[in-house]
């Protein structure tokens, strides 16, 4: 392309007039959990769209977690995704590899959670991408334990579930506490907008685990105060039914 035409091209770009494009999708992992109804409150309070990644296990541990999903599924805002029924007992390793198994544990959790197809999901421990025009694999994984799970994420997306990784962490803490600041972390979020590589231009999936919101460590607040903070910046907040 002749460079007089690259130059407005990029300036178009790096107009302001775009920063409504530039979409944020919220995602929580393995509630139903200590500070599952924090999230709620503060989806119902903000109005943002989330979607909940649960762990089919946990769902259906006691009654208060079913109390959580049932709450969770009468929320328009909510998305329910699968992430599993065992949250491969966090034995990666072992979990992957076997895919009859693999398959078998996300239809139990669909069971649980009362999920049809087709079901948005995220495999337990895995960025992995699925998507029925976008495919990406977990670049922490090597080359041959990629190969070797492939069959696993291919059988799995086969199987009606279109599958997510992310793009960035709000990183916790073995307690779950959360690592980053809410402006440390939206810093990188803007950052990540200006300087990095999303899975789809313009999208980000950012990565946080509902126990991170608990009381102990002031979870209303702090996802209150994030959702403040990116409004103000005038990112938009996406459902993951519209990421595709
Ligand atoms: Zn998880």
């Amino acid at each position: 392309m002749p460079l007089r035409y690259v130059l407005p091209i990029l300036l178009l770009v790096a107009s302001p007039a775009l920063a409504a494009d530039r979409t944020i999708y919220l995602t929580f992992d393995d509630g139903p959990l200590n500070g599952t109804s924090n999230i709620l409150d503060v989806v119902q309070a903000e109005q943002v769209p989330v979607t909940l990644f649960m762990v089919g296990m946990h769902a259906e541990a006691n009654a208060a977690n079913r109390a959580l999903l049932q709450r969770a599924k009468s929320m328009p805002l909510v998305t329910i995704g699968n992430h599993s029924y065992s949250h491969a007992y966090n034995h990666y390793r072992h979990f992957y590899g076997d895919t009859e198994g693999v398959v078998a544990d996300m239809f139990r959790a669909n069971a649980v959670l009362g999920l049809k197809p087709a079901v948005r999901a995220r495999l337990p421990g895995r960025d992995v991408f699925r998507l029925p025009d976008y495919s990406k694999d977990d670049n922490s994984l090597g080359l041959a334990e990629a190969g070797r799970e492939d069959p696993d994420y291919e059988f799995v997306a086969a199987s009606g579930f279109w599958l997510y990784g992310w793009d960035h962490e709000w990183v916790h803490e073995s307690s779950g506490k959360p690592v980053q600041s809410v402006d440390h972390l939206v810093s990188e979020i803007d950052h990540l907008f200006a300087y990095g590589h999303f899975a789809k231009p313009n999208k980000l999936i950012l990565l946080m685990h509902d126990e991170m919101f608990q009381d102990a460590f002031d979870g209303k607040a702090k996802l209150t105060a994030l959702i403040t903070a990116l409004r103000l910046r005038h990112y938009a907040f996406g459902t993951i039914a519209d990421y595709d």
